[in-house]
């Protein structure tokens, strides 16, 4: 059933060849007991080795059940050792680190059997060399010759055909010896057992031939006592299979006899773990923060649409409709070896905003619902004469005053803003002060409304009904048709007190309340829209401006007056009432998001020149500070995902050392049958197991940290009570980079183990 022919075993150690087998030929049969006799270097072991496939022969061939292994391919092998052969070695070859029972369930669980089968069968097997009550111990809870019993009983496992024994009782006394020479007995009646020994005694008792070798060739062969039937069968063709579930079993056994270092392992691993998700942590806070207040206390921010040009550049970003993509007919990252010159200056468009009727329509038609005030700030001029405390009588410096609109929408501003002193305005001429929510007021407003600015503090009662006087245009201008230049009418004074003035009161004194986020009317003297609207109305029907910007063409231009020159002229003696600034002030999030939408859809299909762009101050804010956030979250992602790779190149390192320590294993998993892919796998699997507790350790301590970090924050800045804020999909995923990066890191020490030749890995210690 099993025949050597002409067997040659050569080994190269440097330069230098020795050849162990020089051309065995012997044929043994089943039910036959063999002992192999010979001195120390004989070759003996070369040959067990080489009949049980843990090492390969140079020339001949073994045929094994009629079967030549001569083209046999690894798998083959493979499947060789695990059902044909079982090995019991004088150092046992136990896995430590398992229990009796599944080192016996070793074999049948390489080869792919069912775990109940399994431990049927490694139970029966167990008694069968009287271990029952010991099958939950680990091996190093045995004595020597109960350790070799439990070799015998895993070597007897996947029913093989061939039993192969290497000096089983070396290591033994002689009265455990001779036990384990009856269990050998007792095996091979139905099976070829092939036994190297010394003990030449033993031999002669149990074995039924002896052959014996001297320098690598058979020199003596007998038969000892005769066997009976000589049934030959035909060789079984199989395959084994281990699964991943059993090297992950096999690995966690492994890990778990070294906890400690596993858990410093995991450890360090999972220090870049903590970094990454804390700052990931922190980004998605920082950003929830920026959202709250965008949505919250930003939400109120105007939407800003002015006329004044605007440089734009078109390569940067298109502000003009979402859908018009402007086309510069150059492509981006062209794959070519010139450089092209271009004008950048070309590139900037100026961009102005012209507010047309229907523009001005578009937006006065924005649902109520959204807004809560627009307000269309206009540039009119208006003559107006101050007389101060020291009866002195000037100008009055409008944009020192701060001088403007009060809201078109009263109800609101009635809503945001409190009445300190006075009345709320309800004739044109009735005027507001406006305090900040110090109740203070710039000095130069003070001043101007010509105050003694030798005082730090004024009455409310002082301050009301202070008087200004307004002029329009044609009681304040004289136009001289000689000179053909215009002039004030008349001294300050006088036109103070002329008929024509127009008086303009302080009414009452306004101040933010305190619930309002954003004051939309800044501090200074404010009057009501209407106010604007006469002013407006006297210059409409008032021939003086347009006889201005005659003047002006024939006097200092003597070109002819464009339309824009014209315009800023009748400007300036407020013929114009086109808004130079509209502001919408949402009511929240939403409405201004669908007040955006709704100013969008004007652009649709518009040319450029005609298209209006606005400025969503939130959003440039927000844009802003997430832009920021956003930079320095990939910096320090960056920074922590080198500790990660570091601590990745450290946890290969030490799966190396654990591929060094677990060599023998490796032996003693090969010579059952595992192939190369197993071995694989079960480092595979150490390193899985390393990455999931480093990735879960790192994302426990993560989030175990966020809650200090929360509360010191929350200390620190009170509106922020949740910083850190370590999101589940985050964390998961977390894991699973922690995984994978071990799992890299772990193939080379991996591939090691797999390729180590499995006479060698026995060998080690
Ligand atoms: P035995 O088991 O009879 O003591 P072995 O079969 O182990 O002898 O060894 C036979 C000879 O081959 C010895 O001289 C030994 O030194 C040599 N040998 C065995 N394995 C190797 C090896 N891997 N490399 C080099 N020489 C080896
Ligand atoms: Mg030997």
């Amino acid at each position: 059933m099993l025949e050597l022919k002409r067997i040659i075993k050569a080994y190269t150690a440097q330069e230098f060849t020795f050849t162990a087998l020089k051309g065995v030929s012997v044929k043994f049969e089943r039910n036959e007991f063999v002992s192999i006799l010979g001195p120390s270097g004989s070759g003996k072991t070369t040959m067990l080795n080489i009949i049980g496939g843990l090492d390969r022969y140079d020339d001949g061939d073994l045929i094994i059940n009629n079967k030549s292994t001569e083209l046999f391919k690894d798998k083959d092998w493979d499947a060789y050792r695990s059902h044909t052969i079982g090995f019991i070695f004088q150092s046992y070859n136990l896995i430590m680190h398992i229990s009796v029972m599944e080192n016996v369930e070793l074999g049948m669980t390489i080869c792919g059997m069912n775990p109940t089968d399994r431990r049927q069968k490694a139970t029966e097997l167990l008694r069968r060399v009287g271990l029952e009550q010991h099958m939950h111990k680990r091996p190093n809870q045995l004595s020597g010759g109960q350790m070799q019993r439990v070799a015998i009983a895993r070597a007897l496992a996947n029913d093989p055909d061939i039993i192969l024994a290497d000096e089983p009782t070396g290591a033994l006394d002689s009265k455990s010896s001779v036990q384990i020479m009856e269990l050998i007995k007792e095996i091979s009646k139905d099976k070829l057992v092939i036994m190297v020994t010394h003990n030449k005694e033993l031999a002669e008792v149990y074995s039924t031939r002896i052959v014996e070798l001297l320098d690598g060739h058979i020199v003596r062969d007998r038969k000892n006592i005769e066997t009976e039937d000589k049934i030959t069968r035909n060789y079984r063709e199989t395959r084994t299979s281990m699964s991943f579930n059993q090297a992950l079993k096999l690995s966690f056994n492994n890990l778990k006899t070294k906890k400690l270092r596993t858990l410093i392992t995991a450890f360090a691993g999972s220090i870049g773990i903590i970094g990454v998700a804390l700052v990931l942590a922190l980004s998605r806070g920082l950003n929830a923060e920026i959202d709250t207040l965008e949505t919250t206390t930003l939400s109120e921010y105007p939407i800003v649409i002015s006329q004044i040009p605007r440089t734009i550049n078109i390569n940067q970003h298109n502000p003009f409709s979402p859908e018009q993509e402007i086309d510069l007919g150059i492509e981006r990252f062209p794959d070519a070896t010139e450089v092209y010159a271009f004008d950048e200056r070309a590139q900037n468009i100026d961009h102005t905003n012209v507010f047309t009727d229907s523009y001005i329509n578009h937006v006065k038609s924005i649902n109520p619902d959204h807004f809560h005030e627009i307000s269309f700030v206009k540039a009119v001029a208006m003559n107006i004469i101050v007389n101060n405390v020291f009866g002195e009588y000037s100008t009055f410096n409008r944009s020192q005053a701060r001088f403007g609109e009060l809201l078109n929408n009263m109800e609101y501003f009635e809503a945001t803003y409190d009445m300190l002193y006075g009345e709320i305005p309800e004739s044109p001429y009735d005027l507001v002060l406006v305090v900040d929510e110090f109740n203070r007021l710039d000095e130069r407003i003070l001043t101007a409304l010509g105050l003694d600015m030798s005082f730090d503090t004024f009455q409310f009662e002082d301050l009301i009904g202070i008087e200004l006087k307004l002029l329009l245009n044609d009681d304040y201008y004289i136009f001289d048709d000689i000179e053909g230049v215009f002039s004030v009418a008349d001294t300050s004074e006088n036109l103070y007190y002329s008929e024509a003035a127009i008086t303009l009161q302080i009414a009452g004194i306004a101040r933010i309340n305190p619930e309002t986020e954003i004051g939309i009317v800044g501090s200074g003297l404010k009057h009501l829209p209407e106010l604007t609207d006469i002013v407006l109305d006297h210059a409409r029907t008032s021939e003086i401006a347009i006889l201005q910007s005659q003047v002006n063409y024939n006097v200092l231009n003597r070109q002819p007056v464009t339309e824009t020159v014209k315009m800023s002229l009748m400007r300036n003696f407020g013929a114009v009432d086109t808004p130079t600034q509209i502001l919408i002030y949402p009511r929240d999030f939403d409405s201004k998001n669908a007040v955006k939408a709704y100013l969008d859809d004007f652009n649709r299909g518009l040319p450029r020149e005609e298209q209006i762009i606005y400025t969503d101050l939130a959003e440039t804010i927000t844009d802003t500070i997430g832009g920021l956030v956003s930079t320095v979250t990939i910096v320090l992602v960056a920074f922590s995902a080198i500790s990660l790779i570091v601590s990745s190149i450290m946890i290969g390192i030490i799966t190396y050392i654990s591929v060094l320590e677990r060599t023998k294993e490796i032996g003693i998993l090969r010579s059952l049958g595992a192939r190369k892919k197993d071995i694989y796998r079960v480092f595979n699997a150490e390193t899985i197991i390393v990455g999931f507790t480093a990735g879960v350790m790192g994302v426990a301590f993560a989030y175990a940290l966020s809650f200090p970090i929360n509360l010191l924050v929350s200390r620190i800045i009170q509106e922020v009570n949740q910083i850190a804020r370590l999101n589940f999909i985050t964390a998961g995923i977390l894991v699973i980079v922690s995984i994978t990066l071990t799992y890299i890191s772990g193939l080379i020490p991996a591939n090691i183990a797999s390729r180590k030749k499995p006479v060698e890995a026995l060998r080690s210690d």
